[in-house]
């Protein structure tokens, strides 16, 4: 009995090839797609060329090789920078620009896509690159409804699609709010390092003894169903605790690292969330209430 032939895949471009675009591209030729790259720095493309890539001479190479190109690259102006000189090749392109940007930039950038006949899908891709191709990663993706239908099952070999809507800027959104809490987040446990460094405990000791706080913050705020009706709501009940109560650790964890010597620029942007909420009136409601003031500045 001979095997049956393996379905032909769709010919995938990528431009970027910076880890993500690497981690993508080794996802695309795992799942047999023929993948077509360029890289401003082509020495970058080595790695991914010896696992089967072929390296396109120049970035309208890449383009006229697929139907679609994925681009992963530090922001969107790059998309300008390579692209800009090579228009008269995007005609009947699919982009799917993976980088990130604005919302505003991405919505500028489906415009530009069409003055030259293509189709501009955006998205965030929400996982780092050890983990684009397996079954924990995912993305955003946003733009016509059609070319993301058309080309959901290639984008599904880097991660499952999270289709948000026909508005470009969308995907984009959700992309930097969870890099919002990402970022800050990372921030803070280097913050609270170098406060406890600062007495002579080596972050050896003192990282397993924060980490807990990260993963058990969740829980300790009551679940993401409660925290989503008093946003929904504007009900924020300060049973449990109050501004007022939290506000005072805010100024404390300001005047520590002040003492310490340690960069106090994110405690006194969380204190200031405080400080306008007491002034606003939530001294005696729950944490949650900061929101009112967050939205409204
Ligand atoms: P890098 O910054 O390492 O690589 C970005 C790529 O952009 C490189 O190929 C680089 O080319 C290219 N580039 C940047 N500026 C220009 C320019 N002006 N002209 C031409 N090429 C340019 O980023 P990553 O691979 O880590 O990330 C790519 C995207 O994926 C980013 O938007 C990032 O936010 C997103 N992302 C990254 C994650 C991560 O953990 N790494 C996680 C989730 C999303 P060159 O090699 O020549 O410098």
């Amino acid at each position: 009995m001979t095997a049956s032939p393996t379905p032909t895949r769709l010919p995938v471009a990528v431009i970027g090839l910076g880890p993500m675009g690497q981690a993508m591209v080794r996802a695309l030729l795992r799942s047999d797609h023929p993948v077509a790259v360029w890289n401003r720095t082509e020495s970058r493309a080595a790695d991914v060329v010896a696992a089967g890539a072929s390296l396109a001479a120049t970035p309208d190479d890449a383009l006229r090789s697929a139907d679609v190109v994925v681009l992963s690259l530090t922001r969107y102006g790059a998309m300008y920078d390579i692209l800009g000189d090579h228009t008269a090749a995007l005609a009947g392109t699919t982009i799917v620009n993976l980088s990130s940007d604005t919302p505003d930039e991405s919505r500028r950038a489906a415009e530009w896509a069409e003055s030259h006949g293509a189709t501009l899908l955006t998205g965030g891709v929400m996982v780092p690159p050890p983990m684009i191709g397996t079954d924990d990663a995912y993305l955003y993706v946003s733009g016509p409804r059609e070319a993301f239908d058309r080309f959901s099952s290639m984008l599904s070999v880097i991660g499952a699609t999270r289709y948000v809507g026909a508005d470009p800027g969308l995907a984009q959104l959700l992309y930097q709010a969870h890099l919002d809490v990402f970022l800050t987040t990372l921030s803070s446990l280097l913050h609270a390092t170098a406060l406890v460094t600062s007495a002579g405990m080596s972050a050896a000791d003192f990282v397993p003894e924060v980490l807990p706080t990260l993963t058990s913050t969740a829980e300790m705020i009551g679940g993401g169903e409660a925290l989503a009706h008093s946003l929904d709501t504007g009900d924020h009940p300060g049973d449990l605790s109050t501004v007022l109560m939290m506000g005072a650790t805010a100024d404390h964890i300001v005047a520590t690292s002040e003492a310490l010597g340690v960069d106090s620029g994110l405690p006194r942007a969380v204190k200031s969330h405080y400080d306008r909420a007491i002034a606003a009136g939530y001294g005696s409601a729950n944490w949650t209430s900061l929101y009112e003031v967050v939205k409204a500045s």
